[in-house]
């Protein structure tokens, strides 16, 4: 029940994200998706009780522990999202291109379940980008708000960092799993391998995902017969 939201929000086989269903509870895997949609946003999820908790972290972590950054709570998410790297298509829910921007272990520190009802979770991250301990607090609700807005915060730890220093998220721009570039992984969107899609689905469109050729623009008549037969059902 906890992925309703997140089933009822997309078209499957229209969209390339997994279909997901709520795993087995106990794992604390974490996954910050950086995501290209109408606006860039970087989203943080936390597994917890078969699902990951999700915010979309609208300016990114920062590791300045005074630079507290709006993190929206969305809709739970599938533990198999957080393999998910490609093109959400254009006109879709969240369309635009998602890069696993970093991902590991975190490690709550006291009672989640309670730290999220009350409305402050501290935790550590273990990633390949983040590291230390972190809060998640959430602010009072305004009148005729819809959403739940908190606010992510670094710890001041060894792993914070001053307001001078690099910012992580210029200094660490490539994909954790596959050290593409948002550019990169949006050039090869059709070539990306679905989990939730038949081997023979994924062989096709793999086969039709090669670059096209720049010929092709100075043949308009072509393309457009080339174009009609992708479309086909
Ligand atoms: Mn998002």
């Amino acid at each position: 029940m906890a992925l309703q939201t997140y089933w009822t929000k997309r078209r499957f086989g229209v969209t390339p994200e997994p279909r997901g269903k709520t795993g087995k509870r106990g794992g604390h895997a974490f996954v910050i998706q950086k995501h290209a949609a109408t606006r860039l946003h970087y989203d943080l999820r936390l597994e917890l009780d078969g699902v990951m908790k999700s915010w979309a972290v609208t300016r990114g972590p920062s590791l300045v522990p005074g630079e507290k950054r709006l993190a929206v709570q969305v809709e739970d998410h599938p533990i198999e999202y957080n393999k998910f790297e490609g093109t959400i298509p254009e006109g879709e829910y969240g369309g635009g291109t998602v890069m696993i921007w970093d991902r590991g272990a975190w490690e709550p520190e006291g009672d989640p379940h309670r730290g999220l009802q009350k409305g402050h979770l501290n935790f550590r991250l273990n990633g390949a980008k983040l590291h230390g301990s972190w809060h998640l607090v959430r602010m009072h609700k305004r009148p005729g708000e819809k959403r739940e807005n908190w606010l992510l915060i670094k710890s001041d730890d060894e792993f914070a960092r001053g307001a001078k220093d690099p910012d992580i998220l210029e200094e660490e721009n490539l994909s954790a799993t596959t050290g593409r570039s948002m550019d990169e992984i949006a050039s090869t969107k059709s070539a990306v391998w679905h989990s939730n899609r038949p081997v023979k689905e994924n062989a096709a469109r793999l086969a039709r995902a090669k670059p096209a050729k720049k010929k092709a623009a100075a043949k308009p008549a072509k393309a457009t017969t080339a174009k009609a037969k992708t479309a086909r059902p």
